[in-house]
């Protein structure tokens, strides 16, 4: 992001040492945390659209969950997270910013959770492993209330899916259904999906009106 409005918008963060640290610790172990331009672009949604309940998928250190919540005080996150050193991290610190009323996080693999036990959401954020969004999308849009927004990061994997070549095998098989995904959501008849060139590329899908 931009330093000169990195400066303001760090201003504008609650705790802002805080995620600091955060963000510190996840470029020290490598924990692919949402990038900061796309994390300020969905807490001025949440904003605007008055959210009061979101599911996120990919707890990871709960760097973008305790942002949500820090930038909204009547959100509600539900946050799901399958590796057990993640959950262990994203509890700690949200307890250190004492969130526990905020965030509920669910230690389970999103596509093994029975999601009749979820409520209905205002955003659905999808950030968890990239060759299940299609699967993620379609078990969870169903929770999705009227006027929801289903936000998707990592949409453009590092800007890979539109130049293919000189890939490795994994990445290139990767990109694939990063690409497949993107084309799924907008063959959707119900669903309109705006594609935003912000941090990692970010997806915003709604229903038709
Ligand atoms: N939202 C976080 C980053 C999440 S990184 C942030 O921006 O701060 C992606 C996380 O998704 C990883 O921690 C990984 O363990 C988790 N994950 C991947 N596939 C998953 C699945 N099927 N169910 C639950 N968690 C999953
Ligand atoms: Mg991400």
């Amino acid at each position: 992001m931009n330093l000169y409005l990195e400066k303001f918008n760090n201003e504008n963060e609650v705790y802002h040492e805080f995620f600091d640290e955060l963000r510190n610790y996840a470029k020290l172990y490598n924990v692919p945390i949402i990038k900061r331009d796309s994390l300020v672009l969905i807490q001025s949604l949440l904003n605007i659209i008055n959210a009061k309940t979101m599911l996120e998928i990919g707890t990871a250190i709960g760097y973008s969950a305790l942002s949500f919540v820090c930038s909204k005080d009547d959100l509600i996150v539900d946050t799901i997270e399958r590796n057990e050193e993640m959950y262990k991290e994203a509890c700690k610190n949200i307890k250190q910013l004492n969130k526990q009323n905020n965030i509920n996080v669910i230690f389970q693999d999103a596509l093994e959770v029975d999601n009749t036990e979820l409520r209905k959401y205002d955003v659905i954020f999808i950030d968890a492993a990239k060759a299940q969004y299609q699967k993620f999308f379609d078990k969870y849009a169903p929770l999705l209330n009227e006027n929801g927004i289903i936000l998707t990061d990592n949409i453009i994997f590092h800007g890979c899916v539109e130049e293919q070549e000189n890939l490795s095998k994994n990445v290139r098989s990767m990109v694939k259904k990063i690409d497949n995904y993107n084309h799924y959501l907008s063959t959707l008849e119900e669903y309109i999906t705006y594609y935003i060139d912000s941090g990692d590329g970010l997806a915003i899908t709604m229903r038709k009106k």
